[in-house]
Formats: C-alpha cells, sequence, structure tokens
C-alpha cells in the first residue's frame, strides 16, 4: 500500500499519453507544476487546465471499490481521510478562483480508456492535432457521443 503521490506512476503515464494522443501541450514538471495549490500533475496552460491524478484509496474516491477504510485504527485513518479530502477541495475551489479549471482523473477510471477519453474531451476543446490510433478514434466518438449526450450512468 504505497501512496500514489510520486511521479511517473502508472497511472500518471497513462493519463500523459491519452492527452499526447489528443494532441494536448502540457507540462509535468513546470513551475506551474510547483507552485498552483495542490501542485497538479499535469498543467495545460493553453487551456488554463490542471489535471490531478488520484489514487482512489488516499484520495477517497466516491462510491468506489478501492476507497476501503483499513479494518484497525479506523479512527486515525478517518480523520487523515478527511483531511485529504478537505485538502483537494480546498485546492480546488483555490484553483477555480484563480481561473484554472481542475479536472480529476481518478485511478481506476484510468483503467477504462473510454471512461478517460469521454472526461478529458468534455472538459477540453478539441485540439487541430487530435489523432488516435484507429481502434481509440472509434473509442473517441464514442465515449464523445456519450459526453455530448449525456448518456452516462
Ligand atoms: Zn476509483
Amino acid at each position: 500500500m504505497s501512496r500514489v503521490q510520486g511521479k511517473n506512476t502508472k497511472p500518471e503515464l497513462i493519463a500523459r499519453s491519452l492527452l499526447h494522443q489528443l494532441g494536448y501541450r502540457f507540462t509535468v514538471n513546470g513551475p506551474k507544476n510547483k507552485r498552483l495549490p495542490g501542485k497538479p500533475d499535469i498543467v495545460l496552460p493553453k487551456y488554463k487546465t490542471v489535471i490531478f491524478v488520484h489514487g482512489c484509496f488516499w484520495h477517497r474516491h466516491p462510491n468506489c471499490k478501492y476507497a476501503t477504510t483499513p479494518k484497525s485504527n479506523q479512527e486515525y485513518w478517518n480523520a487523515k481521510f478527511k483531511r485529504n479530502v478537505e485538502r483537494d477541495q480546498t485546492n480546488q475551489r483555490t484553483l477555480k478562483k484563480l481561473g484554472w479549471q481542475p479536472l480529476i482523473l481518478w485511478e481506476c477510471e484510468l483503467k477504462d480508456l473510454e471512461k478517460t477519453i469521454a472526461k478529458i474531451i468534455a472538459a477540453l476543446p478539441r485540439t487541430t492535432a487530435f489523432s488516435l490510433p484507429e481502434e481509440l478514434e472509434d473509442l473517441a466518438l464514442v465515449a464523445e457521443t456519450k459526453a455530448t449526450y449525456g448518456k452516462r450512468k
């Protein structure tokens, strides 16, 4: 059970790869990654958007099977989780006040590329370099249609 906060975790690499294929430019080590509230994993300056790749356990993904609570020391864990969630909420509020759109990509969602693409496409305008491998292009269109018409569960 390691804390997903280091750089280059697998979910982060998936997120970056998808963004890259969708034609978005972003930074992962720039000054804004270090200075903006919550130290966003990915910054897209052109779209004033920041992306957090959140581990479901530590950041308490709502209704997620990975957001479990250890059986022992529940008081300790609940207090810790509460602080994490509050910190995330504060960071997001501050980012919005500063004119940045925060986007959360959950670790479990990144196992589902279609869902992740839908989320990205819903939050960001299309780029001119928007390109995906053929099999993903189909997926993206499906995802986009779902996002546009709100046919999500
Ligand atoms: Zn989750």
